[in-house]
Parts: structure tokens; C-alpha cells; sequence
């Protein structure tokens, strides 16, 4: 098994972003935990992997939330 590639593609997915978009969202307290991806313009969206897409944002209520430890 090859190690290595955690689904990371690279393409402008980082951690947390200076400046979060849609500060109030849900998903910056989820331990999902939700990818940022960073467009060429500079635009950051929230992609959530347990949803496998885009939730729109502000997310306030979500199913699939999951409270950050710590
Ligand atoms: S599970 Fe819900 S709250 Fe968590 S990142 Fe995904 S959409 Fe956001």
C-alpha cells in the first residue's frame, strides 16, 4: 500500500485560511474537518468531506456536524 497522498491533491486545498470565509459557519468548528480550497482568483470555498460537496454557506445547522476536540 502506498502511503503518502491523504487526498490532498493540492490544488488550493489548505488548513484554515487567514481569513475565513463566512466566519460564522458551522463548519470551522467541525472535526470533519472541512477543506478550504482557494480559486485562482483568490475566492475560498468550504468543502466538506463527509458530504462530498459544497454545503451552501453560512452553514448554521448541520446533520453531520462533529464538535472539534480540544
Ligand atoms: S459535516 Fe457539516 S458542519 Fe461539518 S464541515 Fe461538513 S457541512 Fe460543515
Amino acid at each position: 500500500m502506498v502511503e503518502g497522498n491523504d487526498g490532498d491533491d493540492g490544488k488550493g486545498a489548505s488548513s484554515q485560511p487567514k481569513d475565513l470565509p463566512f466566519p460564522s459557519s458551522l463548519c470551522h468548528l467541525c472535526a470533519a474537518p472541512p477543506r478550504y480550497v482557494t480559486t485562482d482568483k483568490g475566492n475560498v470555498f468550504i468543502q466538506c468531506p463527509v458530504l462530498k460537496r459544497y454545503p451552501p454557506q453560512p452553514v448554521r445547522s448541520c446533520e453531520a456536524f462533529t464538535p472539534m476536540s480540544g
